[in-house]
């Protein structure tokens, strides 16, 4: 299975960044999880519209669903395309997409990809995703949240854990609706992940190597936008 990374900013890009978005691939089966400003022009640079299985949305704010906005159009020039979208519960969504909402504790299978939810701790409702292909090789996405106590239950055993890390502390007493990046690297640990792929950048941050002197895991990442990352053992 293989992760590409098409965003990585949040809650809004850096100058030429994009937001939340992930391209995987396993086979034929094409997901894409979220898809935020500035991403649907990036999957199309890598992939046709027509080969995209599904598109994900773990929650409804801009930086991870805005430009599924703009696919609407794209998709109205096909009429004989059904684009599935699996996303957390919202009437946002209409023809022409195939909408499944999906709820805690579901599993949803999109080609050789099995999908379990989690709801995690949002502003908004928010799932976080666990991806596991045929070989059992496994990603879990933690969508936007704060960090709880059973999120790293959730990853357990997960060949790689992408995560927000939009924090680098938490700033006084604000309610907490990302993790930090010790959260994230609190994560991983406990969850026994082979590699930590931080993501959900903070658009404003002056330097991001900060991140990762911060999260305290050994084999963790600051994700890089456009590049491709292995999940498992690459059979897949
Ligand atoms: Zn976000
Ligand atoms: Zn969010």
């Amino acid at each position: 299975m293989k992760l590409t990374i098409l965003g990585k900013y949040g809650p809004f890009p850096k100058a030429g960044g994009a937001c939340s978005s992930y391209l995987i691939e396993d086979g034929d089966t094409k997901v894409l999880l979220d898809l935020g400003s500035g991403t649907f022009s990036r999957a199309l640079e890598r992939i046709a519209l027509d080969s995209i299985d599904a598109v994900v949305i773990t929650h409804f704010h801009y930086d991870h669903c805005s430009d599924l906005g703009v696919m609407k159009y794209a998709l109205e020039k096909m009429p004989a395309m059904r684009m599935k979208v699996f996303s957390s519960p919202t009437n946002l969504i209409g023809e022409p997409f195939e909408h499944h909402m999906v709820f805690d504790g579901d599993t949803t299978q999109i080609g050789s990809l099995k999908l379990q939810w989690f709801q995690v701790i949002h502003s908004v409702p928010c799932l976080a995703v666990r991806v596991t292909n045929r070989d059992g090789s496994s990603l879990f996405y933690t969508g936007d949240t704060a960090y709880f106590e059973e999120l790293s239950k959730y990853a357990v055993g997960a060949d790689v854990i992408l995560a927000d890390t939009c924090l680098l502390e938490r700033e006084g007493n604000a309610v907490p609706m990302h993790m930090t990046a010790v959260e994230a690297g609190t994560v991983a640990k406990k969850a026994g992940a082979k590699k930590l792929l931080c993501t959900h950048i903070y658009g404003g941050i002056a330097d991001e190597n900060e991140v990762l002197k911060r999260v305290g895991f050994d084999n963790a990442i600051v994700v890089e936008e456009g590049a491709t990352y292995e999940v498992g053992n690459g059979n897949g």
